[in-house]
């Protein structure tokens, strides 16, 4: 049986930099338990602007979503099996949280999580985050900026982590490497530097099915191999679980960790009643506006999604609430389910809700681990109505930027959903049923004080009642952050990272 200090389930963002931080110390032995291959030499995974073509694909979980009332039920949320997880095929739009963002954390009871005490964290990151380069500037997305700038009255931000912000347009900062499009991924920055450590034990293409505990200490996880093999790993220190918003969950409930009641109804044995696991599943809908372009646009590009506009309407907001991705192509995957056509030649601007109202809730249908999970995101049912509303505010806004010039002169006609649908009502239709995610589940394991019954993890990433055993990734979150997440979950694993070599310091594990 295969011993290490720490076992790490999920390779992923936050994955890999706990288990390169660890191995940091070579008298320190870390497992990697990924299920999905490595991305070294993969051009397919490693060149950023092949992102959408990963999606679906071989190496994605691609979760379905439960039927949506109010909105949109044929999403798929796609979950990357590759090391470095999302990390690895998603669009690498790279955010600082803001301050608001970790304040609300603190204030949900994370303590020591407040913007001062996690600023630090930031700089640690290993990843090459620069804005989209010159090169990579394209030019209608240059004069969706001016045109942004000028009819949502924003300043012009050059550099979003520079400083925090409200509200501006620009170029996003992006984690890669300009001069070839490669990412600079979780994986990239924090494992391909160090894969020959020889106290870094990567089990690629592994699954982790079953947490084994004693009593209330964590012991180790049982793990079926790319062969099949079943093996138990065991963690003579901490397991450390970062399988993401989607996989930790559903791991937890497997291993008898979840709410009483639910793992009762499928007949899996109860280890540790903690309702809170699967609650306050949280993501960032977008709707889409599409219009066809007079003729073809330029193709240089980082992303196809290298700029984006951050509205804040109400001024008592501690962020923006309203943003925008601008899409140098027509985006047309959902509209075109109700009948839109896709232009030849198009762009499309995505009205996206920073701070979404509505909670869901991800929960098991059955007792085996290989049937995927329900994930039912509620999207649109908040009582004020204000997810919807956001998304209505936000095409309205996108119609007075294309108006605008220098973007004007490029758009021949609005695709979808065309100048005819003008009301509340209709907007609102259309924009739910069109919404789309931008992958950003978190949440489901949510931190909490040591004294909130729902919360599932404390302040120090222990799962509450349990111990040798944390969870480190986006299910952590206790509320979505305003901008895009993933250099949040970065941040998570720096600062998990530091907790494990505090603890292990005071002789005394979790
Ligand atoms: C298409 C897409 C685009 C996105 N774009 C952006 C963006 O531009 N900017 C941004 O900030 N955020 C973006 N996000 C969101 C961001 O990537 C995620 O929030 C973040 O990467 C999640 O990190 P994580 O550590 O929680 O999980 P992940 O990175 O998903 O890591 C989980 C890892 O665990 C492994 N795993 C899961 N279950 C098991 C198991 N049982 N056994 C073994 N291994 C397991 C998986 O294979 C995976 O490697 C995007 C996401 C997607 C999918």
């Amino acid at each position: 049986m295969p011993v290490y200090d720490y076992v790490v389930i999920g390779g992923g963002t936050a994955g890999s930099v706990i288990a390169s931080r660890l191995t940091e110390d070579p008298d320190v032995s870390v497992a990697v338990i990924e299920g999905g291959p490595s991305d070294v030499d993969r051009e397919d995974v490693l060149t950023l602007r092949r992102w959408l073509g990963l999606l679906g694909g071989d190496l994605d979980y691609d979760y379905p979503t439960t039927e949506q009332p109010r909105g949109n039920s044929h999403i798929r949320h796609s979950r990357a099996r590759v090391l470095g997880g999302c990390s690895s095929h998603n669009t690498l739009i790279s955010f600082k949280p803001l301050p608001g963002d970790w304040d609300e954390w603190e204030q949900a009871g994370a303590e020591g999580w407040g913007a001062e005490s996690m600023d630090p964290y930031f700089s640690r990151l290993r990843n090459n985050i620069v804005p989209v380069d010159e090169k990579d500037r394209n030019a209608i997305a240059r004069d969706f900026v001016e045109a942004a700038r000028e009819a949502a009255g924003v300043p012009r931000v050059e550099g979003f982590n520079a400083k925090p912000f409200h509200e501006g347009v620009g170029f996003f900062d992006l984690a890669y490497h300009p001069e070839n499009n490669k990412r600079s991924s979780a994986s990239v920055a924090y494992l391909h530097p160090f894969l020959d450590r020889p106290n870094l034990h990567l089990m690629l293409e592994t699954w982790a099915h079953r947490l084994e505990l004693e009593g209330t200490r964590a012991k180790g996880v049982h793990v079926r191999t790319k062969e099949g093999e079943e093996v138990y790993v065991e963690a003579a220190r901490e397991v450390l679980v970062c399988a993401g918003a989607v996989d930790t969950p559903r791991l937890l409930m497997h291993s008898g960790i979840g709410p009483k009641a639910d793992l009762e109804a499928l007949g899996i044995p109860v280890v540790h009643d903690l309702p809170g696991v699967g609650e306050n599943l949280l993501d960032h809908p977008e709707s889409v506006i599409v219009w066809e372009t007079d003729g073809p646009i330029p193709e240089n590009s980082a992303m196809d999604s290298d700029a984006g506009l951050f509205v804040r309407r109400d001024p008592a907001s501690n962020g923006p609430d309203l943003m925008f991705h601008f899409y140098q192509i027509p985006f047309t995957d959902n509209p075109e389910r109700l009948g839109y056509e896709k232009p030849e030649h198009g762009v499309s601007m995505t009205p996206n809700i920073p701070k979404p109202r509505s909670r869901g809730r991800l929960y098991l249908t059955s007792a085996d681990p290989a049937v995927k999970p329900a994930l039912d995101f509620r999207y649109f049912t908040d009582e004020e109505d204000y997810d919807a509303r956001t998304l209505v505010d936000g095409i309205r806004l996108a119609r007075e930027i294309a108006r605008t010039e220098p973007l004007a002169g490029w758009l021949k006609r609005e695709v979808c959903p065309g100048p005819e649908i003008t009301s509340d009502e209709e907007l609102s239709e259309y924009a739910r049923k069109v919404a789309h995610t931008v992958y950003h589940p978190a949440g489901t394991c949510r931190m909490g004080a040591s004294s909130d019954e729902l919360a599932v993890v404390d302040p120090q990433l222990r799962i509450r009642g349990l111990d040798g055993i944390r969870i480190a990734d986006a299910s952590v979150f206790p509320t979505m952050t305003a901008v895009n997440p993933m250099i949040g979950v970065l941040m998570v694993g720096e600062k998990c990272a530091e907790l494990l070599a505090e603890a292990a310091t005071l002789g005394g594990e979790a």
